[in-house]
Formats: structure tokens, C-alpha cells, sequence
């Protein structure tokens, strides 16, 4: 059988003692825990009525224990499907209508309002998890016969549903299996050389790829331990650095980290490894880490209708403002996104991805799937992308977001790196506006440092001769803070929206 448990399970037999999860208040999951538990949470799954293909929606604040619940469900045959927790009910109608899951786990201060929910929704079960190991789902695992075979899977079955950010519109589930999980965490081992004496800062949340995919599934296919931090705060990661080994992040965590005098060359020396991704790491970002501390931190590229495809090496230079070389065993194109034909190299076109690591279609949405899923097993990321001098991949910035102004191409990134060049500039995001000559009128937003301050002219005459005219912003304006979700991307929705009405 294919079930991705069975390697997990393997794993847990070896490493017995061993630590899997552990928390700063003392709460620990041996690999022989992990094992025992899943199999009494499996055993819960199964008297609640959820069966081998079943969904199980969760919404849960993040604990060890939810962890142990993704692996009973894998357990069973069941196919995770976790929320975030940033869902209100209105959009948490929207999820449980479109999976039509067997069970819902909720926090347990919204039972009432999720098993309304779940009833409109004809979910048939409610139970609730708690971020302090409590909540009913708890209490019936401690009663259940735990159920201790693993149920076969074929490689192609579905392990999990993931949504993805709804970053560019609404958000999709994408389909990912059994393969598809464990090769891509098998790949992610081997080119990050993960080993049973790593210990991971776990500051991510568990409802996205990047904190449940890459970094669980990586450690538990390394037999390798990770520490379970409910959110990102400097302080505790810092102070947590001479125990960990590795840490994953969003870029927003590195920009906070090179903002705190404590980050040293000493504080980091047990650490052997910092990775980032989910959102572009500025170049500025990965220098001045390496300047502080020694560590160049790794960048790598994925998604979560793919898991992870392109990689900077662990070995060999990691170039900032790249993400580096397809991973094992995945293909990557790059495609005119006129004419879907591949371009030269050096050019700036669509990338598309093919492997094992590919989802196999989104959720209930066949023509969105034929769309972006190519017959030949290339999927379209939606990512603009080009190979530079060495062979390593920079990503230019979302197709939804490039700028068409009077019939020419805006790549928003390259303003933006310009504009941030400015002193006084702490970010800025450019983006198109409905404009009635233009098409798409480029515009910007401009986030000063704290006690700086700036006027839209000086803005724009430092683009003057910097930037070609049709890249220059026709308006600047200036915001508190660039919108970012969760994961540090930057919602240009949003910015759009708000100044929607500028040019018309
Ligand atoms: P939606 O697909 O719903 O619009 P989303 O694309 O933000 O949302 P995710 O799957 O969470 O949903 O994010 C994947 C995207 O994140 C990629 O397509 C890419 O745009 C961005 N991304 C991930 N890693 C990087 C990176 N290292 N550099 C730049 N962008 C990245
Ligand atoms: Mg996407």
C-alpha cells in the first residue's frame, strides 16, 4: 500500500523515545506517542463514522495535538482538510458546503455557531480540539479502541485538501495524494539534509503547506524533532535558537529577526539551517541576515497545489533574490503567456511545473483544473518567472498582477526594488488601476520608515531616469502598512479595491 502513514509509522518504530513534538510548556510526543495516539484518535475517527475517503474539516488553533489528528486521519484513509484559522463562519459555510466533510473539528469556544453551521451544511458530525489539549474529540480518543492497523491507499488517493490563500481570488482546494506527499517530502529531506538529530522552530501555522507540509511531514519522513511555537515572537525564537537547528519562515519573520539587536552570530551557532519562502525574501533581507549572523538563508519556491519545486542548493551559493534550481524530479518551463510557447532563456514568461509533487486537480472545479493542469502533466503556476546567468530561477511577480499600461508590460517588482531604493522607503507595493487612455493606469504605495517622510514628487523624481516613462507611477501614494495575510503576502486585492477610483 502507498498510505504515506506507513512510512510515517516506520519512522515512529525506529525513533520509539525519541521526540516528534515538544511545546515550551512542557507538553511532548514521542515518536512511540505519535504512534499510540494516532492509532486511539483513528479510533475515534472511526466510532465518530468517518470512514477510509472521507473528509475531515478542521479549524482548530494550533497545538501538537492537531498534528496527531492529521495522522489518524491519514491512518484511517481519511483526507485532511484543514482551515484557517482566520475563516469567519460566513466563509466557514462557504468550505463545509463545498467538501461536504464527514466530521468538523472547531475550537471549542465556537461549538455552538459550528454545529449551526455543520447542520445548513448537512456535516453530520461536530467535535471541538483546544490549543490546551482539551476539547471533546480529546476526551473520546481517551475512551476509543484505538484502532491500530493502517488502512491501504493507492499512491494516486487523496491524502489531504488544501485551500489555497485566495491570494488572487477566491481560494481553491487542491486535490494532493498520497505520492504526491511523500515524494515531495522525501526529495525535501534529502536536498536539505534533514537527520534524526534536527530540531525544527516550528512558528508556523498548521493550516498552510509551508507549516504542515514541509515542515511535519519532512520531520516526521527524518525521524526528526520539532519544537511547536504558537506564533512567531521574536523574543522566544531568539532565546529557543541555541536548542533548534533549523528553523522555516516566511520572509516577514527574517525582516522582524534583523530588526532585533539580540540576533547575533552567536545566538544562531547551533542553527544549521534557515529556510524561507511563501512570499518573496528581499535581497536587502537575505544580505543583512547573512552580514548579522553567517547564515545565508535558504530560499526555495512552492505552492500548495505542488508542495515545493525549486530550491536554492544546501550546498553551492544561495543567491539572493532567487529561489534557486528545480528540485529532484521536477521539470520547470517557461512559457510566452500570450502564446504558451517556451521562451528563450533569460526571458520572462509563465512557469509551469510537472512531477510528482503535482496536485491532481482542484476540488469540485473541473474547468479551472483543465485550465491550469496541461494535458502533459504541466501546471501553470500563475508565477512570472525567468532563468538568470546562472541557471537559477528569479521570480518576477504574479501574472494577475502584471500592469499592462498603454500596451506595455510593468513587471511591479522591478518599480518596486527602484522605489525602495529611495531613502526613507521601508516597502512599497506597485499595482494597475483601471485608467481611461492607459488600460491600467501603474501605480504605487509607498510605506515610509518610522520618522521618515516623504511627498508623492520626491517619489517620483528619484524614478526619473532610474525607470523608462511607461514604468513610472502616475500617482504615489503613501500607507501606514503594506495588507499581509497569515503568510506575509502582500494583498494587492486590497490595494486595489481601496484605490480603485483614482484615474476615473
Ligand atoms: P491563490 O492561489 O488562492 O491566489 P496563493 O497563490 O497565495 O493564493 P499559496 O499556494 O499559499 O496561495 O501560495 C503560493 C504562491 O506563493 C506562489 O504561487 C507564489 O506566488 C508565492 N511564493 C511562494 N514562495 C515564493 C518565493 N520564494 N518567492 C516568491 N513568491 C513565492
Ligand atoms: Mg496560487
Amino acid at each position: 500500500s502507498h498510505n504515506l502513514f506507513e512510512i510515517f509509522a516506520n519512522r515512529m518504530q525506529q525513533r520509539g523515545d525519541a521526540d516528534f513534538i515538544t511545546t515550551r510548556e512542557g507538553r511532548r510526543y514521542s515518536y512511540a506517542d505519535t504512534l499510540a495516539e494516532s492509532a486511539r484518535l483513528a479510533g475515534a475517527l472511526t466510532e465518530l463514522g468517518v470512514a477510509s475517503g472521507d473528509r475531515v474539516a478542521v479549524q482548530v488553533d494550533k497545538s501538537p495535538e492537531v498534528i496527531l489528528l492529521y495522522l489518524a486521519c491519514l491512518r484511517i484513509g481519511g483526507i485532511y482538510l484543514p482551515l484557517n484559522t482566520g475563516y469567519t463562519g460566513d466563509e466557514i459555510r462557504y468550505f463545509l458546503g463545498d467538501a461536504e466533510p464527514a466530521l468538523f473539528v472547531c475550537r471549542p469556544q465556537v461549538h455552538e455557531d459550528a454545529r449551526a453551521i455543520a447542520a445548513e451544511t448537512g456535516c453530520p458530525a461536530v467535535e471541538t480540539l483546544g490549543a490546551d489539549a482539551d476539547g471533546s474529540l480529546l476526551d473520546k480518543a481517551a475512551r476509543a479502541t484505538p484502532r491500530n492497523e493502517v488502512v491501504p491507499r493507492e499512491a494516486d488517493d487523496l491524502a489531504a485538501i488544501l485551500y489555497t490563500s485566495g491570494t488572487t481570488g477566491r481560494s481553491k482546494g487542491a486535490m494532493l495524494t498520497h505520492r504526491n506527499l511523500a515524494s515531495n517530502a522525501e526529495t525535501l529531506v534529502d536536498a536539505w539534509r534533514f537527520e534524526a538529530e534536527d530540531r525544527l522552530i516550528h512558528a508556523l501555522p498548521i493550516f498552510h503547506t509551508h507549516g504542515l507540509f514541509v515542515a511535519c511531514n519532512v520531520s516526521l519522513m527524518a525521524g526528526s524533532s520539532m519544537l511547536f511555537l504558537p506564533r512567531f515572537d521574536a523574543e522566544v525564537i531568539l532565546e529557543e535558537m541555541p536548542r533548534g537547528s533549523v528553523m522555516m519562515g516566511v520572509p516577514t519573520f527574517y525582516t522582524r529577526l534583523v530588526a532585533d539587536e539580540r540576533l547575533t552570530a552567536e545566538r544562531t551557532a547551533n542553527m544549521r539551517l534557515f529556510v524561507s519562502g511563501s512570499a518573496p525574501l528581499t535581497a536587502e533581507t537575505h544580505e543583512a541576515f547573512e552580514t548579522r549572523t553567517g547564515h545565508a538563508i535558504l530560499e526555495r519556491y512552492g505552492m500548495t497545489e505542488t508542495n515545493m519545486n525549486i530550491s536554492n542548493p544546501y550546498d553551492g551559493p544561495r543567491r539572493a533574490g532567487t529561489v534557486g534550481k528545480p528540485l529532484p524530479g521536477v521539470e520547470i518551463r517557461i512559457t510566452d503567456r500570450e502564446t504558451g510557447e517556451e521562451v528563450p532563456e533569460g526571458e520572462i514568461g509563465l512557469l509551469q511545473v510537472r512531477g510528482p509533487n503535482v496536485f491532481i486537480g482542484y476540488w469540485r472545479m473541473p474547468e479551472k483544473t483543465r485550465e491550469e493542469l496541461l494535458e502533459d502533466g504541466f501546471f501553470i503556476t500563475g508565477d512570472l518567472a525567468m532563468i538568470d546567468d546562472h541557471g537559477y530561477v528569479q521570480i518576477v511577480g504574479r501574472d494577475k498582477d502584471l500592469v499592462i499600461s498603454g500596451g506595455y508590460n510593468v513587471y511591479p517588482k522591478e518599480v518596486e526594488q527602484v522605489i525602495d531604493e529611495l531613502e526613507g522607503v521601508q516597502e512599497s507595493a506597485v499595482i494597475g488601476l483601471p485608467h481611461p487612455d492607459f488600460g491600467e493606469g501603474v501605480t504605487a504605495a509607498v510605506v515610509c520608515e518610522p520618522g521618515a517622510s516623504l511627498d508623492e514628487a520626491q517619489v517620483l523624481d528619484h524614478l526619473q531616469g532610474r525607470l523608462a516613462k511607461y514604468k513610472q507611477p502616475k500617482r504615489v501614494f503613501f500607507i501606514d502598512a503594506l495588507p499581509r495575510n497569515t503568510m506575509g503576502k502582500v494583498q494587492k486585492n486590497e490595494l486595489r479595491q481601496r484605490f480603485d477610483a483614482t484615474y476615473r
